[in-house]
């Protein structure tokens, strides 16, 4: 007889992309776990009727044909999957082809942001996706699954769904209750090649992790992933996933993905703490915001293992960073860089150009700061309105949307897009090539030498490439 299973796709695409619920980013080295669809996959009992395919095509290299010929064995019965930014109608159509391919009952489920924003255009331009489940996933997707596979509910009274059926989409009522991440299994990493995901930042493989969702900040651009209200996993909940990673999977690299790891002091102390008493020996980085840590907190992640905190600086401008509603100054951005060095942490600094009232002085104010406050490496993105962000709103007079491709287009008002192109570039090359810079890569190449390979790719492609980033 032949076997029954549920697929959690993380689908092929030109890129190396890493599909996460608020971009879709492009990295030279770094290959992360699809962390969001995992979280799903880890939901199901892998002891039920079901066999559960994770086919991570990413992470494995894996083509089209490739997928289609291994799930022709099964009698596939649902396909889920997250699409990502820049690949959102390449990720549709694969999907489509997939499903084409398969047993003709086979489900298509999606979700994430654009799907949750646009899942009527969704539905009419790829018939074959039947449900798109709105925001976060989890109790919405569990309530699905069963109600597929056991046939026990009235698919119509579940709560953040949208149904394709008919002429006219369903949107079932709006799930309004939130997910107590305490609640969530651990992500069940042996449906990985737990070998293949990679953060030059640490030697060997890793994994990420994420201990918690939502942000009360409202910087005018940022991607609402989890929406405005903050929530976290317990210390010791964390503590006892990091205990398995190491002790059960044998990693000792972690990305903490949180939007904002620092964001409860408390609770960033009670895992530091817990890192060290149990002696779990990791290396990890994460990513901060910059008026969220003190001294003591990063003493505590230097000891725990920290290796670098990528910040989200966005510009050196007090004027950019008021428009952006940061809510620091440039002071404080100093203040907090000098802290981290003095904690023995790298920097990785991130810079959005082309604000709408951005000149080039705001620009060279960037690209000093970036060396004043003695970033170890930097990322500097465009300024991309996401549909939906405050600055999209804003703004929405002046850009233009394609869904299929998906693309955003604006143009800056005192410098031309090509200018903010130019300027970036520029940027990139004063930075990497100021003696300071040369001097401390030189020496950690020494250190490391495989790291000249990634910088070096890294540099080449951030120079020539424009990503869609937070
Ligand atoms: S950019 Fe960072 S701090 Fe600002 S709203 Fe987004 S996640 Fe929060």
């Amino acid at each position: 007889m032949i076997q029954e299973a549920i697929v959690f796709l993380n689908p092929p695409y030109k890129y190396a992309i890493q599909r996460k619920l608020r971009c879709s980013p492009r990295r030279c080295g770094n290959i992360f776990p699809p962390l969001e669809l995992l979280y799903l996959a880890s939901l199901i009992n892998e002891k039920g009727s079901l066999e559960i395919i994770f086919t991570d095509a990413i992470a494995d290299r894996l083509t089209l044909r490739e997928i289609i010929d291994r799930l022709k064995k099964y009698r596939v019965r649902i396909i889920v999957f997250m699409p990502g930014f820049e690949s959102l109608e390449e990720d549709l159509k694969t999907i489509s082809k997939i499903k084409e391919s398969l047993n003709k009952d086979c489900r298509v489920i999606s979700f994430g942001y654009l799907p949750t924003l646009y899942f009527r255009d969704i539905f009419k331009a790829f018939p074959l996706v039947d449900y798109i489940i709105m925001g976060e996933p989890e109790i919405t997707f569990k309530e699905l699954y069963d109600a597929i596979i056991l046939d026990n509910k009235d698919i119509r009274k579940i709560k953040g769904l949208a149904l394709n059926q008919g002429t006219v989409p369903i949107l079932n009522e709006a799930r309004l209750e939130k997910l107590d991440l305490n609640c969530l299994p651990f992500p069940n990493r042996k449906l990985l090649r737990n070998n293949s995901y990679s953060d030059p930042f640490l030697k060997g493989p890793m994994t990420s992790v994420i201990t918690s969702r939502g942000c009360p900040h409202r910087c005018v651009f940022c991607v609402d992933s989890y929406g405005h209200v903050f929530r976290r996993r317990a210390a010791d909940n964390v503590v006892r996933e990091l205990k398995h990673i190491v002790y059960d999977l044998g990693i000792n690299n972690v990305r903490f993905m949180d939007d904002n790891f620092t964001a409860d002091r408390n609770n960033l102390i009670s895992i530091c703490k817990g890192i060290i008493e149990n002696k779990i020996d990791i290396a990890w980085t994460c990513l901060s915001r910059v008026d969220t840590f003190d001294k003591e907190m990063l003493a505590y992640m230097a000891r725990a293992g920290c290796k670098a905190i990528f910040l989200g600086i966005e510009s050196g401008s007090q004027k950019i960073l008021d428009y952006y509603k940061k809510g620091y100054s440039v002071d404080i951005i100093k203040r907090q860089c000098r802290l981290i060095k003095e904690a023995g942490i790298d920097i990785v600094s991130w810079f959005v150009l082309g604000a709408p009232i951005e000149t080039l002085d705001d620009i060279r104010k960037s690209l000093k700061l970036s060396l004043e406050i003695d970033s170890d490496f930097i990322c500097l993105n465009e300024l991309r309105p996401m549909p939906a962000t405050d600055i999209f709103n804003k703004l929405r007079d002046h850009i233009r949307v394609s869904l299929f491709p998906f693309n955003i287009s604006y143009a800056p008002f005192s410098l031309s897009a090509k200018e903010v192109a130019r300027l970036r570039r520029i940027f990139y090359i004063r930075f990497y090539f100021s003696p300071k810079i040369i001097w401390k890569i030189l020496l950690r190449f020494i250190r490391n030498p495989e790291n000249i390979m990634f910088f070096l790719r890294e540099f080449i492609s951030a120079t020539r490439l424009s990503y869609i980033e937070k």
